[in-house]
C-alpha cells in the first residue's frame, strides 16, 4: 500500500494567521462587563493579558503577520505532515478518503504549543516576566511551559487536581521545562480555599483552575499575567496555522474535504483546522464542518446558546457561548481537555450560524475508534483526539449507507502516549458511558438565569 504523506517546505510555511472576524456574515455578541452590562473595553482586560494580544481579541484585520520568533520557534516542528489514513480506509470499507493533519508531532505533543508560543512571545515583549495559567489534562501547562522556557518568563500551573493525580507524566513535562505545578483547588489563592471549604475533596474543575490562575496573576504585581490555551479569539487565531497548512497540502493531492472535522473542548484545535474552511464556505463552497464533543459534557449539542461567565468563580467578563453554566462541574471522564463547561464564543457564533454543526459521541465509542485507529494508522491518539475520530466512523459509515463519495479531514489533535492510564481503564473495562441526566444540566443552568441573554 502506497503511504500518502505531504509535508510542506518551511519556505511554504504560512506567514501570516486567518482571522475569521474579518469575514463573518453577521457580527458576534460582545463579551460584557459582568457589573455594568456593557461590552468590555481593552482597558478591562489590560491587567490579565498584554496589550498585543488584547488587540488580537478585538482586530477587524483578516490577516495577522506571525512574528518571526514565532515562526522560529513554530519550526522546531512545523509545517506539520498531512497523511492519509489509507489502512484505516481500508478497514472501514467505505467509499470515504480521510486525511489528517499530525498535530502530534510538537514536543508537547498536541495543537497546543501553536499558541502557547505566540502568547509567550507577546507577554515576552510586553515586559511580562511570570505567567500563571490552568490546565486540565495538562497539556496546556506543559504547552506553556514548554513556550514560556524559551523567552526565559516565569511558568505557574493550576492543574485540575482529578488530573494531577491521574498524570503525573504531564506535570514531569512541565518541571522539565523549568515550570511550576500545583493541584487545584489549591490552598494558594481565595478562590481555591472556598472551593476547598466547601467540598474538601473537590476533584477540580476548569472553571476553577482558571479562577484561581487569574486571581494569582492579579495579585502578584504588574509584570504578571495570566494565559489562556482554548476559548478566545487571539488563541483561535494563532491555531489557524494548522488550517492554512492543510489548505496547501490538499491542493498539493488535489482535494477538497467534503467534511472537516475536530474535536471540541473549549474549540481552539477545531477552529484551528476549520476556520480557512469556513471561510470558504461564507464565500459559497459547499463544506459540510463538525465538532466533536463528548456526551459527558454536550455543550454545543444540549447547552442553550447564553450570556456566561468563563470561570467558575465569576471573574472574568459574561462571554456568549453556548454553555452548561460557570458551575458545572463534569464527570471525571479521562478526555480532561474537553471537560469545559463552556464554547469558544467564535465556534458558538458559528454554531448558532448554521457554518458549523456538532455532534457528541459516549466515552466508549471514543477509545473503540482510538483503538481501531493505532492499529490501522499506528499513531495512538490522546483521549480528547478519539472524539474527532468516532465522529470519521460516524460520517464514513453515513457514506457507506448512502452510497456517497466522502473526503474527509480531520485534525488529529494530538498523541496519547502520556495518557495510557485512560487506555488502561478502557482495556481492564473501568470506562464507563455517562449521560448526563437533564436534571443536572437545568440544576446548572439555575447559575446563569438570570444572565442577558444572547439570543
Ligand atoms: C486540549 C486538547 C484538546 C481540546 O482543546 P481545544 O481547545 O478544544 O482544542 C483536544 N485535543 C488535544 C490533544 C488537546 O490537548
Amino acid at each position: 500500500m502506497e503511504q500518502v504523506k505531504v509535508f510542506l517546505n518551511e519556505s511554504d510555511m504560512p506567514t501570516q494567521w486567518y482571522n475569521i472576524l474579518a469575514d463573518l456574515p453577521t457580527p458576534m455578541k460582545p463579551p460584557l462587563h459582568p457589573g455594568t452590562g456593557q461590552p468590555v473595553g481593552p482597558e478591562d482586560l489590560a491587567p490579565i493579558f498584554p496589550m498585543k494580544l488584547i488587540e488580537q481579541e478585538v482586530s477587524p484585520e483578516r490577516w495577522i503577520d506571525i512574528p518571526e520568533e514565532v515562526l522560529g520557534i513554530y519550526k522546531i516542528w512545523r509545517p506539520t505532515p498531512l497523511y492519509r489514513a489509507r489502512r484505516l480506509e481500508k478497514s472501514l470499507n467505505a467509499p470515504v478518503r480521510i486525511y489528517y493533519k499530525n498535530e502530534g508531532v510538537s514536543p508537547p505533543g498536541s495543537h497546543k504549543p501553536n499558541t502557547a508560543v505566540a502568547q509567550a512571545y507577546y507577554n515576552k515583549i510586553s515586559g511580562t516576566k511570570r505567567i500563571a495559567t490552568e490546565t486540565g489534562a495538562g497539556q496546556w501547562g506543559s504547552a506553556l511551559a514548554f513556550a514560556c522556557n524559551f523567552f526565559g518568563i516565569e511558568c505557574r500551573v493550576y492543574m485540575v487536581k482529578v488530573s494531577y493525580h491521574q498524570k503525573p507524566y504531564r506535570r514531569l513535562m512541565m518541571e522539565a521545562w523549568g515550570a511550576n505545578c500545583v493541584a487545584s483547588p489549591s490552598s494558594d489563592t481565595n478562590a481555591g480555599r472556598k472551593i476547598l471549604e466547601q467540598n474538601p475533596d473537590s476533584p477540580g474543575s476548569l472553571g476553577i483552575a482558571i479562577s484561581e490562575a487569574i486571581e494569582d496573576a492579579v495579585s502578584s504585581g504588574g509584570d504578571s499575567k495570566y494565559s489562556l490555551g482554548s476559548v478566545l479569539n487571539h488563541v483561535l487565531l494563532h491555531q489557524t496555522i494548522i488550517g492554512l497548512e492543510a489548505q496547501k497540502q490538499m491542493d498539493m493531492l488535489n482535494e477538497y474535504p467534503d467534511v472537516v472535522i475536530g474535536c471540541a473542548g473549549g474549540g481552539s484545535n477545531f477552529a484551528g483546522l476549520c476556520l480557512p474552511y469556513v471561510r470558504d464556505k461564507i464565500g459559497g463552497k459547499q463544506v459540510q464542518i463538525i465538532g466533536a464533543e463528548p456526551t459527558s459534557c454536550p455543550t454545543m449539542t444540549r447547552g442553550p446558546f447564553a450570556y456566561d461567565f468563563g470561570d467558575t468563580l465569576q471573574t472574568t467578563p459574561l462571554l456568549a457561548m453556548y454553555t452548561l453554566g460557570h458551575d458545572f462541574i463534569p464527570a471525571p471522564i479521562h478526555a480532561g481537555g474537553l471537560r469545559y463547561h463552556g464554547m469558544a464564543p467564535i465556534i458558538s457564533h458559528l454554531v448558532h450560524e448554521g457554518l458549523v454543526e456538532a455532534r457528541a459521541y459516549d466515552n466508549l465509542r471514543t477509545f473503540e475508534a482510538g483503538v481501531q485507529w493505532a492499529r490501522t494508522e499506528g499513531f495512538i491518539p490522546a483521549p480528547e483526539t478519539n472524539h474527532a475520530l468516532a465522529c470519521i466512523l460516524d460520517v464514513a459509515g453515513q457514506a457507506k449507507e448512502e452510497g456517497k463519495e466522502k473526503v474527509i479531514l480531520v485534525n488529529w489533535s494530538g498523541h496519547g502516549i502520556v495518557d495510557l492510564m485512560a487506555y488502561d481503564a478502557y482495556f481492564s473495562g473501568k470506562l464507563t458511558d455517562y449521560k448526563l441526566p437533564d436534571e443536572e444540566i437545568e440544576r446548572a443552568l439555575e447559575a446563569i438565569k438570570n444572565f442577558p441573554p444572547a439570543e
